[in-house]
């Protein structure tokens, strides 16, 4: 095609733009989006993160970011835990368990940023399911860990009165089944995360965080139900907190180089 012909040129196909969704179809090539103004030529390249709009990869960064936080601030706390058990102080514990709720939170918000949806892949887009599962799942595990807590503090403060004995009990089961509902949901975000992951490591393109994450959806919960130890559950996170550091990484190259690749040799899907 002459590059002139790009001027007459316009789009027959259903096309969303890259950052609102605006179906750009029956626009001119060299045209832009009418709604946000980015230009119709970008909308077209295609499937790689280096072709995304850059709010969105930024979305993804500050995601993993916190994710990662989350992550070593949870084991940080657990080899306070473990001093602090030593010491024995009930406050130090109430302190403790304030601060992990923070990390707790701080990880699902990332998760919850990770999981994003991506304006310009509305089309074909088989990411959808497993980044909507994590997305409620994420949600279920707050409302759960909040809804623990929560009961767990009525129960504690009911307790002392001896005619809300039978009270304070239904309040400490209903805080037992908010405890159950939150491990269920940690279950199903861990297993959408993995299937999210490989929905997305074609697009940065990696072929070493598609090995990683198909890897974890089955070593994970292996490593993790060897209770026996401390060490294979730690082992697990270690794996997953890689993972995780090499895609902000990817994500970090991207926004300064513009492109990144981590193994051009193999072939991704
Ligand atoms: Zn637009």
């Amino acid at each position: 095609m002459h590059p002139s012909d790009t001027g007459t040129k316009t789009l027959e196909t259903h096309q969303p733009c890259i950052r609102c969704s605006y179906d750009l179809y029956g626009l001119p090539l060299s045209g832009s989006c009418p709604e946000c103004g980015v230009a119709v030529e970008r909308s077209l390249r295609g499937d790689l993160l280096q072709y995304a709009d850059d709010n969105y990869r930024a979305t993804l960064l500050r995601g993993v970011s916190l994710i990662m936080f989350g992550i070593l601030a949870h084991l940080v706390l657990f080899i306070l835990v473990m001093f602090a058990g030593i010491a024995g102080g009930a406050g130090i514990g109430f302190a403790l368990s304030i601060l992990s709720l923070a990390a707790t939170a701080t990880g699902l918000y990332g998760y919850f940023l990770y999981a994003s949806p991506d304006p310009g892949q509305l089309s074909n887009n088989r990411g959808e399911k497993p980044r909507q599962i994590l997305r409620v799942a994420i949600v279920v595990s707050a409302i759960a860990a909040i809804g623990q807590i929560a009961l767990g503090g009525l129960a504690l403060f009911m307790a002392p009165t001896p005619g809300q004995v039978g009270a304070a009990e239904g309040v400490m089961m209903l805080s037992a089944v908010a405890g159950l509902a939150g491990s269920v949901a940690w279950i199903v975000q861990f297993f959408a995360a993995m299937l999210y992951t490989k929905w997305l490591s074609p697009r940065i393109p990696s072929s070493r965080v598609l090995k990683r994450a198909s890897l974890l959806m089955w070593l994970g919960p292996v490593l993790f139900l060897l209770f026996c130890t401390v060490v294979t559950p730690l082992i697990a996170l270690i794996m997953y907190y890689n993972m995780f550091s090499w895609i902000r990484k990817a994500l970090i190259t991207i926004r300064d180089e513009g492109e990144y690749f981590d193994d051009p040799t193999k072939i991704l899907n």
